[in-house]
């Protein structure tokens, strides 16, 4: 088989290796999209992270491919009709590490609350004073979190060991659980209207999109604090700006924007520019975020730890091997 590993770094190239015995395997640094995929169209298994673009226009420059092994749990970033349609089967990585986004979580709540960012950075400077530095607890403070899946409710479990008290909004509520880890099943507007922080665990689907919009910031609690890990689409980043600069959103702390792709890439930027292939407006309200004193983002980093990205390699080969001796695994699409 012919099998090409795009966005792979160096030293996670050596997983794969084993691959080499009996198959053709090639590793391409760089995400696959529709301008580099004549390059390899004798693909007919191909494994990326999240910024390939899987989109028709890619697909139709690889005529051999019959499976995708996606380094995610995600998988909103391939054209899953497409997949269908000409029998392509899709799996993901379905659990590698639900605590480390969770820790991220409070990563990026803890910087916030305790000014990290800023403390440090004056230490650095030699500036020992506290102005401007005051913080707050998060012990009694309520968290929201939305969507109580496997990330979800592991970020409920620490939430609890800082001694916070829990409301919780999913559309498949798991209420055994409710009792059992000492947080609360509310709807979502009762969420919004009670919490002190926010945390976004839901995938991004037609249904999450811009679940977080101006109606939604209108009824928090004036300085509420968000933290999404979960993908960009889930906040409407200009109605964020504007609860930013009214004071109803206190502070954010984000690992996931809504153009991410395209501010990752110049060049992904320059095409979007001139063939309109990304909201403009989004994209600027992704760059003023980026300068805001009270908005933490990290670069889509809340996975990577060493042992996660260890589950994620060992898993995406096991699919890929799986598929070669015809019992597929964590099939998604297919
Ligand atoms: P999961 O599938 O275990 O849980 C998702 C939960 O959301 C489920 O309980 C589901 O019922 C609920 N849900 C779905 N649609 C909803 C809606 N409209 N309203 C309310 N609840 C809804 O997923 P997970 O493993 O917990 O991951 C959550 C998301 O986190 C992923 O889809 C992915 O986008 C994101 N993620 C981000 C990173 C990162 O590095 N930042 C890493 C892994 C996953």
């Amino acid at each position: 088989m012919k099998i090409a590993i795009f966005e792979v770094e160096p030293h996670e190239q050596e997983v794969f290796s084993c691959l080499n015995e009996h198959h053709q395997v090639t590793f391409i640094p760089v995400p696959l999209n529709a301008q580099n995929a004549e390059e390899h169209a004798d693909a007919e298994i191909i494994s990326t992270f999240i910024y390939s673009r899987l989109s028709s226009q890619t697909f139709q420059k690889l005529p051999n491919l019959k499976m995708i092994a996606t380094r995610s749990t995600g998988y909103d970033h391939i054209d899953a009709h497409w997949c269908r349609e000409h029998g392509i089967v899709v799996s993901n990585v379905p659990e590698y590490g639900a605590h480390t986004v969770a820790e991220h979580v409070f990563a990026l709540l803890l910087t916030i609350s305790h000014h990290m960012y800023e403390a440090i950075i004056r230490t650095r400077r030699g500036e020992f004073t506290l102005k401007g530095l005051q913080g707050f607890d998060l012990l009694g403070k309520t968290m929201g979190i939305v969507g109580t899946g496997d990330i979800g409710l592991h970020a409920i479990r620490i939430a609890r060991g800082f001694g916070m008290e829990v409301l919780a909004y999913d559309i498949h509520p798991q209420e055994h659980l409710a009792g059992e880890m000492g947080f609360r099943y509310v709807s979502f507007e009762e969420l919004l209207r009670n919490s002190d922080v926010i945390s976004l665990h839901v995938p991004a689907n037609p249904h999450t999109t811009d679940m977080l919009s101006t109606a939604q910031f209108e009824k928090m609690k004036d300085g509420a604090v968000l933290i999404n890990t979960s993908r960009g689409s889930v906040v409407d980043t200009q109605a964020l700006l504007q609860a930013l600069a009214t004071g109803k959103v206190a502070a954010a702390g984000l690992d996931v924007l809504q153009e991410e792709p395209v501010i990752r890439e110049e060049a992904e930027l320059l095409r979007s520019v001139f063939q309109k292939t990304h909201n403009l407006e989004d994209l600027l309200a992704d760059h003023i975020l980026l300068r805001l004193r009270n908005v933490f983002i990290t670069p889509h980093s809340a996975f990577n730890t060493k042992e996660a990205v260890g589950r994620i390699l060992d898993t995406t080969l096991e699919n890929i091997q799986s598929f070669i001796a015809g019992e597929t695994r964590n099939v998604v699409i297919g």
